[in-house]
């Protein structure tokens, strides 16, 4: 499809108009700005509110409310099984079975539980490998899992850095560093897309790479799931997880979700940290000693599902798997592609956008950095209603989420950088 792109509210109001995807904005509540829907560009941070979550959650208060304990086997939603319901709509997403994954906790703690798994250093192979720049998060998490192995950071953790003048990697980069680690090389843990510079990166190539030196791919999925379709089981990526609030819309602290290649689901050998939950449920209420993983990765759950903070995860996952990850991400590429030009079209402003220009290699968002104004041009697109982020030295993260952001909003926050800067 080719998409003779024009600076005009005319014609972002026809593309929105042609744009079959459109409906969806109407199953999200928006915050007011003035007595209108504000422009929310920060589904990358914390995904809008699907409007059937309120009866999601009343739906299950009242089988707390009226069954109690009953509620596991027999509520609307028996909560024994509250996982398997998320399995269809994830494993679509992340192009996995079902068997490969699953849903608890948060995404940290399931990034410290799957490396503890898959890492297991030894004199001769213990190098991890990350991008440069990683999500703080993942930083800590790798850091301190090293020193839990008593082992040294700065000896084991191989940052890959941009090159000279850049500020993103190039797949041969990555690719290099994994073959010259060679068999020193334990585990690649990345980021699929950087939060900072909003780069997705080549998550088939770098996973042949490490296989080729016998090492694990691992990895942190936050801003791709739901944003970019992926194919985790034929890649053959080892294990990934990701939350479940940014493009996945369900709320602030959502259960996060996992995925563990099959290769390793169904061998009982594997190293985990287990709990009940990922006990056989035909074995799990005799308490009797003896852990019996399921063959599946729900052998990795460990306690009781928790119920309140996947409500909203199962009912926006309803939304999202009725839109169509490939229909979103088709639009998603127009979409960002349109920010993209509009920006071209400035001459007023002084800016780089440093995520790349290739839409194979980015979701939805631009990372957009501002040699100047940065913060008062932040401050201009909040007061006017439009919702993005602002990271120090001056760098603006938009991401019009295609599940309820339009051309016509994106064509506005050009307007507002074209009129009053
Ligand atoms: C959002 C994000 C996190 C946050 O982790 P939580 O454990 O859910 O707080 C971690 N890593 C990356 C890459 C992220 O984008």
């Amino acid at each position: 499809m080719h998409h003779t792109f024009q600076p005009t509210l005319a014609y972002a109001t026809e593309m929105d108009q042609q744009d079959p995807l459109n409906y969806f904005r109407s199953q999200f509540h928006f915050p007011q700005h003035q007595g209108k829907d504000v422009i929310y560009f920060c589904g990358n941070s914390l995904g809008l509110q699907p409007k059937n979550a309120a009866k999601a959650f009343e739906t299950e208060l009242n089988t707390w409310q009226e069954l109690a304990v009953g509620g596991y086997f027999n509520g609307t939603n028996p909560w024994l099984y509250y996982q398997e319901y998320l399995k269809p709509a994830l494993s679509k997403l992340v192009g996995a079975k079902e068997s490969e994954v699953s849903a608890m906790n948060a995404l940290t703690v399931n990034l410290h539980l799957l490396m503890l798994s898959f890492y297991k250093p030894t004199p001769g192979r213990y190098k991890i490998i990350m991008e440069a720049g990683a999500f703080p998060s993942d930083q800590y998490a790798v850091e301190t899992l090293v020193r839990h192995f008593g082992l040294n950071p700065d000896d084991t953790i191989i940052e890959i850095q941009p090159l000279d003048g850049s500020k993103t990697l190039t797949t041969q980069q990555i690719t290099d560093v994994i073959k010259a680690t060679g068999s020193q090389l334990a585990m690649v843990l990345f980021g699929g897309i950087n939060y900072y510079t909003g780069q997705y990166f080549d998550l088939a190539t770098i996973t042949k790479a490490t296989h080729e030196v016998d090492a694990i791919a691992g990895f942190d999925l936050a801003h791709v799931t739901g944003n970019i379709p992926l194919n985790l089981h034929d890649w053959e990526v080892d294990f990934a997880a990701w939350c479940s609030y940014k493009y996945l819309n369900a709320g602030p602290g959502a259960t996060g979700g996992y995925f563990i290649h099959e290769k390793h689901v169904t061998n009982s050998s594997m190293n985990r940290l287990a709990g009940w939950w990922g006990n056989n449920e035909s074995t799990r209420f005799k308490m009797e000693k003896g852990f019996i993983p399921k063959q599946d990765a729900s052998g990795w759950n460990i306690s009781t599902a928790q119920v309140f903070n996947m409500t909203a995860l199962k009912a926006s996952l309803e939304i999202i798997d009725k839109a169509d990850i490939h229909a979103l991400r088709e639009k998603s590429i127009v979409l960002t592609n349109y920010l993209a030009y509009l920006l071209q079209q400035l001459t007023n402003i002084n800016f780089e956008i440093i995520t790349p220009a290739d839409p194979a290699q980015r979701g939805a968002q631009l990372s957009l950095y501002f040699k100047e104004k940065g913060k008062e041009i932040h401050s201009k697109m909040i007061e006017s209603g439009i919702i993005v982020d602002f990271r120090e030295p001056g760098v603006i993260r938009v991401a019009p989420a295609p599940l309820y952001c339009g051309f016509t909003d994106v064509y506005r926050f050009y307007e507002i950088l074209k009129t009053n800067f």
